[in-house]
């Protein structure tokens, strides 16, 4: 080394503390670490990697407290200006130190100790042949509608937020893809995100974006890679490799040096929104990534949610529309309401839907049942003593899975096996009470022995792949009814399916959370959706109590208009979001008592003009493994004034060190 000096190293770790340490770092001038780069320090004992978001010839740390870094990534390009940006920003909005946001959102292999994963990521990335051939091949003609909205996206330039409203069946996808050719085709180097809810939606798509774009590279980032392959694909977008990037979530933290493009499929989705950690939503995200590097981004849905309606409504969002269904011929399915008071069900099918999947069988069509219920019933019960099966660590109950003969609690996960008798009174006649997904398919089994059935939900699919080899043989036609849950009502585009049956959709009708009425709708359109695709005709028919509800003459007449401008009206009026901006504080304890105490004080700790915090209060499902949990709601209907309150406010608590563990979440989905 010549004239090796010392810099020092501004260095974001992991960590709850506030979060940036200052390292001694002895080098040649010429050859100084940079910001965006990795380094390993030691902290608090430990070695871990940190990210350089600083380097400085002076530092107010007296000399006597300097560490020196242990050694500094350079074999990893620096991440960008604007990766360190947006990464800042979630940590700012968030109300999360740096490091805690911005190491978590790189692969496992990158924070490890030891280099080996990283070098040889690198050395087969080298050798992997880059394609370098935007052409698309096999490209479909689009109707005029698709057409339209594709050269739309496509051709747009800066900062151009687009809402793509499209009737399910009604061939976003391929507008996406259309528009991703005009933008390869324009921009030699251009990367484009597309993000989808859903790691089961992923290979359908991946499999469409590979044999439109054959020589191109394209990389994939969703939990279920291995951490070799998300390295992989994630160094292959890093370093502008991969072209085109398609993920669930997490994406949306990957480093793209030369995005010119963002797809979010499916916005209204709330699997978007990360539901621990930092709880942050990707869709919103992305939107700001958009705007920070003045690019396009399209937000596709054939329900949007009630916040980019309101968007496009105003004019800050651009509104396309798709009105009809791609396939020619192709309609949206016929709905009807059965009303459940005058078809009484038997095992839960009324006498209309029976006749219904009887008439496709001997059609050879396909039908699917949807219930958002797993389990075989949700609680079992004694009729002479009134026990019911609840779960001992939480405030729920043991759901019935039978063909494992247990009892399990969703929420913990505590299992026991099914008791022989009550374990109050003693009587052996113990029974299941109401109905999930496997007493559906035991009561079809018995209805319908020559079907072939499949029940898709989260116990049937738990091993990797099994998902994917479940949605394989539908599309192979070796199914006759599917049985499931939501994993079966989004996207999936299957053939032969012309009936689709909501088995009892009503709880949802009365939930005390105001966004329950949103999900309902999107969900019931979406599994609709399902049917008729290919241009056979379909029927939709839903089970319920209530068939007056107007929820339901608005998805009768598949009137997404029409429901959403009430509701905006309704959320308005009421003032909720999008008309006011929210943050939830939680707070867990071993006693309810200590949790609303210490919420409370966080209550009381500070003034708040222009802020409204209300009482803390038990959470609906106040126990979860033994554990008490309570929130307290702040809203304001200035998001800046949110923002500048939760800044002072998380100061505050922060330096109160309080032994109650809570969390801040910003824009809650459920309250
Ligand atoms: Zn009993
Ligand atoms: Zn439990």
């Amino acid at each position: 080394m010549n004239n090796p000096r010392p810099c020092y190293l501004q260095i974001a770790i992991d960590t709850p503390l506030n979060a940036v340490f200052d390292y001694r770092w002895q080098c040649d001038p010429a050859e100084r670490p940079q910001v965006g780069q990795l380094a390993l320090v030691s902290f608090a004992r430990r070695e871990v990697v940190g990210l350089i978001v600083g380097v400085v010839d002076e530092t107010d740390v007296p000399m006597e407290k300097l560490k020196d870094a242990l050694a500094v990534r350079s074999q990893l390009a620096p991440l960008s200006a604007q990766w360190l940006a947006l990464a800042g920003f979630a940590a700012d909005y968030y109300q999360r130190p740096l490091g805690e946001v911005a190491l978590p959102g790189l692969p496992k292999n990158l924070r490890v100790l030891t280099t080996v994963a990283l070098d040889r990521a690198l050395k087969k990335l080298a050798k992997l042949e880059t394609p370098h051939d935007p052409t698309p091949s096999n490209m479909p003609v689009l109707n005029p509608q698709q057409q339209i909205a594709a050269d739309a996206i496509g051709g747009a330039q800066g900062f151009k937020p687009t809402l793509l409203y499209g009737v399910t069946g009604s061939g976003k996808t391929e507008v996406y893809l259309q528009a991703c050719a005009q933008v390869l085709e324009r921009e030699p180097d251009g990367q484009i995100l597309i993000l989808v809810p859903e790691i089961n939606l992923t290979p359908q798509l991946e499999g469409n974006i590979r044999a439109r774009f054959p020589g191109v590279m394209l990389a994939t980032l969703h939990s279920s890679l291995s951490e070799g392959e998300r390295m992989l694909h994630w160094l292959a977008a890093h370093q502008g490799k991969a072209r085109i990037v398609l993920g669930t979530r997490l994406a949306i933290l990957s480093s793209l040096p030369h995005l010119k493009l963002i797809v979010i499929d499916e916005e209204h989705d709330p699997s978007y929104k990360q539901q621990e950690g930092l709880r942050y939503s990707a869709r919103d995200l992305a939107v700001w990534r958009a705007w920070q590097l003045q690019i396009p981004i399209v937000l596709g849905s054939a329900t949007p949610s009630l916040e980019s309606w309101h968007h496009a409504q105003s004019g800050r969002y651009r509104k396309l529309e798709l009105r009809e269904r791609a396939v020619q011929n192709a309609v949206l399915p016929t709905v009807k309401l059965i009303d459940m008071e005058r078809d009484k069900p038997n095992d839960g099918l009324t006498s209309h839907l029976v006749a219904a999947i009887r008439q496709r069988l001997e059609r050879g069509e396909q039908s699917l049942l949807f219930l958002n219920r797993r389990g075989y019933a949700p609680v079992i019960c004694c009729e002479s003593c009134g026990w019911i099966s609840e779960c001992t660590r939480c405030t729920s109950f043991m759901v019935l899975h039978r063909p494992e003969h247990r009892l399990r609690c969703h929420h913990c996960s505590l299992e026991m096996r099914i008791p022989r008798h009550c374990p109050t009174c003693g009587n052996i006649d113990i029974q299941p009470l109401g109905r999930g997904t496997q007493r559906v398919e035991e009561g079809l089994q018995a209805l319908f022995p020559e079907a072939r059935i499949l029940r898709i939900d989260a116990d049937s699919t738990r091993k990797k792949g099994s998902a994917q080899e479940a949605f394989d043989t539908v599309h192979r036609g070796e199914v006759d009814i599917l049985v499931g849950t939501q994993m079966v009502a989004k996207g999936h585009d299957f053939k032969r399916l012309t009936l689709v049956g909501i088995m009892n959709p009503d709880t949802a009708l009365f939930s005390q959370d105001y966004r329950a009425s949103e999900r309902l709708f999107a969900q019931l359109m979406q599994v609709s959706g399902r049917a008729g695709r290919a241009g056979i005709p379909s029927e939709v028919l839903i089970q319920t109590r209530y068939p007056q509800h107007p929820l339901y003459g608005a998805v009768v007449h598949h009137d997404y208009d029409h429901f959403a401008s009430a509701l905006l009206e309704e959320r308005e009026q009421a003032a909720l979001p999008p008309y006011l901006f929210q943050a939830l504080l939680r707070a867990e304890a071993r006693e309810l008592a200590t949790a609303i105490e210490f919420l409370t004080m966080a209550r009381d700790c500070m003034q708040h003009p222009g802020i409204t915090i209300n009482d803390p209060i038990p959470m609906t499902m106040t126990r979860v493994h033994n554990v008490d949990r309570a929130q307290l709601l702040v809203e304001s209907p200035s998001r800046p004034a949110l923002q500048a309150f939760l800044k002072e406010w998380m100061l505050t608590l922060r330096e109160m060190k309080s032994r109650v563990k809570w969390s801040l979440e910003v824009d809650p989905l459920d309250i």
